[in-house]
């Protein structure tokens, strides 16, 4: 038995055609940058995510930095940022010469806990640094809690960026992944639950300015005629043939979508009652990017690892080390008030398993049923 993490060559059998056919239409017309698949692409992504603009770029790095960029975040600032998540959501950041501000998380969603928000804004107007925009991450899928920390970010006049590189597709009591921040990026790196062949990246707003400043940036910094410059940009867009991939895909993502949520539910009926299930809160709606599980320690979650994979199930740890413990932040400017006990804690026991929309109901037996058999050794031998 050969079980990938994520499948991507299924999803290619599956679409082959249509993907084929789409590729050949731009090598044909040849506008490899900005052809008009990605303004196309761009309408229908808006119109998915019930927002008025979306600017496509390079990557789901680019789309968290380009509106921290149109915003003019640098030296004197503070980003707060939760520890546990993907390096992309603070090394941004430091690229502008800001200073990241490390947040916990909530032990049972994963993503920012709002009350550390707030005390990690008092420490850094106590330090002298400049509060301005809260990155919340919607980890695994599920986005984090808009409603508190949206709240918390307006009475102070701080801008929200939601990095939504694992969340396309999903919602929460405010509406869709897209309109809960002032801006939203996204990743269509190939593993996200909507992914291209190659890198790609998008922000929603309904800021049209905001938007238009984005486009200008992704085209280094260009004014209203080619060669006319008028601020500091970069080579930020999305190619042409990544957007026509994306249009094929996106026509498949609903049936994706569902098809990630009967799995989870799979998953967590067969798993809950012996590993920490993945919650999702009454309201919220995840777009499953990876179907993470909590061991009891980290003794218990070597033993299943190394069990699983001596039966070829390859399993991952996101993330094995909380952003506040990685050495790039230790040598720069960057602040974690009160430590992040939460992240901490679950970088030690957290692991997903493989997981995709096309995997079929048999293999997802096996591996619940090979978890199964495992915990009861591990269990039989402690
Ligand atoms: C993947 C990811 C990113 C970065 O996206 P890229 O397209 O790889 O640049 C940022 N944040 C999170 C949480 C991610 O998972």
């Amino acid at each position: 038995m050969n079980i990938p993490f994520i499948d991507l060559i299924a999803q290619r059998k599956a679409l082959s055609a249509e993907i084929d056919q789409a590729l050949n239409t731009v090598l044909d017309h040849g506008r490899f940058i900005m052809g008009p698949e990605v303004g196309q692409l761009e309408k229908e992504l808006s119109t998915f995510c019930g927002v008025s603009r979306c600017v496509t770029c390079a990557s789901g790095t680019d789309a968290l930095l380009l509106p921290l960029m149109a915003w003019e975040i640098g030296p004197g600032d503070a980003v707060f940022v939760p520890s546990m998540t993907f390096i992309s959501s603070a090394e941004v950041v430091l690229l502008l010469g800001a200073v990241p501000v490390f947040v916990d998380v909530d032990a049972a969603t994963f993503t920012m806990n709002p009350d550390s928000l707030s005390k990690a804004i008092e420490a850094a107007e106590k330090e002298g640094i400049n509060p301005r925009v809260v990155i919340p991450v919607d980890l695994f899928g599920q986005p984090a809690d808009y409603g508190r920390i949206n709240e918390i970010a307006k009475r102070r006049g701080i801008k929200v960026l939601a990095d939504a590189a694992q969340s396309f597709g999903g919602s929460a009591p405010g509406g869709a992944v897209g309109t809960l921040a002032d801006a939203t990026a996204s990743s269509f790196f190939p593993a996200k639950p909507l992914g291209c062949y190659g890198d790609g990246g998008a922000i929603f707003t309904a800021d049209e300015e905001l938007a238009e400043i984005l486009e200008s940036i992704r085209l280094h910094g260009r004014g209203d005629e080619k060669y006319d410059n008028v601020r500091i940009g970069l080579n930020g867009r999305l190619d042409t043939m990544q957007a026509a991939v994306l249009l094929v895909k996106l026509a498949a993502f609903p049936d994706e979508f569902k098809r990630r949520q009967a799995l989870a539910g799979a998953y967590t009926r067969g798993l809950g009652d012996i590993l920490e299930a993945p919650v999702v809160t009454d309201g919220y709606g995840s777009a499953w990017a990876s179907y993470t599980l909590k061991a009891g320690s980290r003794q218990n979650r070597d033993s299943f690892q190394r069990a699983l994979s001596k039966k070829s199930i390859p399993t991952q740890i996101y993330y094995p080390k909380p952003l506040h413990r990685q050495k790039v932040f230790a040598s720069h400017n960057s602040l974690a008030p009160d430590g992040c006990p939460v992240s901490d804690d679950l970088s030690g026991r957290v692991f997903s398993l493989p997981f995709h929309p096309y995997m079929t109901d048999d293999t997802l037996d096996q591996i619940v049923h090979a978890v199964r058999e495992i915990a009861t050794s591990i269990s039989a031998a402690a």
